[in-house]
């Protein structure tokens, strides 16, 4: 039978553990520190802890740390870590993490899920289908077993899958990362990207403190329908209109994500319609790059397109900003996670 991961828990679940195992509460408090701040992969490691703890916690329980099992490194520095995700009796199923660096940053981009089920039509990872949530083990392994996990400055949960469609184990990495006794990060460090899933997007908003970014794609519901089914069952004038309650304009940022279609959705009529949709919210706007995937009939717009596009929204007084496209030799670019790794 396989050991029960620690990675992930809080320090009350692992007093109960130690408790559970004739350990001294205190036992609780130490593990969490080896593992979240000194981040050592074994139990063996845990050297204040008696051998005789150490066997009997052994027996039952391990850190549970992933490790990649391949990196690639683009020509602009940016690297992508392979992780194997394993599920009760299947084959392990890969996920990516991706490291930008920029200057004297260097953000993570994660992963949250084992494909996705969300079915936007421009996206690699969604063409896979749903295969398992990951589990905060999981998620907080790549930020623990990567080289540059001393040196991360931020990091954005968009990578495969949809955060909030695996809320509760996304939510316990998010409280590793930025408890006290965990990683003691800022919620400002972290964003966490969604298309919009209503009713977990209001928990994330009362319950949590780090940024947010939608991916938006298109102002009109009938086109973004075209590309994103969620816009049937949670429509994005509900998800602006939530977003209206709550105020973005101190600690707490929100921006849009919108990647530039040619001919779809990047001419002066969906620039209008943006600003009219997005009037109120104190947000930022930024435009992607669409990287050209097989059987899709778009490609990305030209810049002058994304310029012009760009200065309409900033004539009308939203921050709009074009992203720089990283990666895109190791297919670890916004939309080709998993465009090569996974046969499934
Ligand atoms: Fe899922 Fe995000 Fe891809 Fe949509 S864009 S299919 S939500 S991973």
């Amino acid at each position: 039978m396989s050991k029960t991961r620690l990675l992930g828990k809080t320090p009350a679940q692992l007093k109960e553990i130690a408790a559970s195992c004739g350990l001294p509460s205190y036992t609780g408090g130490q593990i969490a520190q080896w593992m979240y701040q000194k981040k050592v992969r074994s139990l063996d490691q845990m050297t204040n802890l008696s051998k005789a703890a150490r066997e009997r916690l052994s027996q039952d329980y391990e850190v549970g740390v992933t490790e990649p099992t391949e990196v690639f490194t683009s020509a602009d520095g940016t690297r992508k870590y392979l992780f194997p995700i394993t599920f009760e009796g299947r084959p392990p199923f890969t996920v990516e993490a991706v490291m930008i660096p920029d200057e004297d940053r260097r953000t993570l981009c994660v992963s949250s899920q084992a494909g996705c089920k969300m079915g936007c039509k421009f996206c690699m990872t969604g063409r896979q289908g749903f295969h398992g949530n990951l589990s905060a083990a999981d998620i907080l392994s790549q930020f623990i077993a990567i080289e540059e996990s001393d040196d991360l400055s931020n990091a954005v949960f968009m990578g495969m899958g949809e955060p909030l469609d695996n809320y509760e184990e996304v939510m316990a990495a998010i409280n590793v990362l930025t408890a006290d006794w965990g990683f003691a990060w800022s919620p400002k460090r972290i964003t966490l990207s969604s298309i919009g899933v209503l009713p977990r997007l209001k928990d994330y908003l009362e319950g949590c403190k780090c940024h947010l970014a939608i991916s938006l794609h298109n102002p009109f519901a009938d086109e973004r329908l075209e590309m994103m089914p969620v816009q049937k069952a949670y429509p994005l004038e509900k998800v602006i209109d939530l977003l209206r309650q709550y105020d973005f304009s101190g600690q707490r940022r929100v921006s849009f994500e919108y990647t530039m279609f040619r001919g779809f959705n990047d001419d002066k009529r969906h620039a209008d319609a943006l600003v009219r949709l997005l009037r109120g919210v104190h947000c930022r706007v930024n435009l992607i790059r669409f990287h050209k995937i097989p059987d899709f009939p778009y490609g990305t717009s030209p810049d002058p397109v994304m310029e012009m596009f760009r200065d309409r929204l900033g004539a009308a007084g939203v921050t709009c900003t074009i992203r720089a496209s990283r990666g895109e030799d190791i297919f670890a670019a916004c939309g080709l996670l998993a465009g090569k790794h996974n046969t499934a």
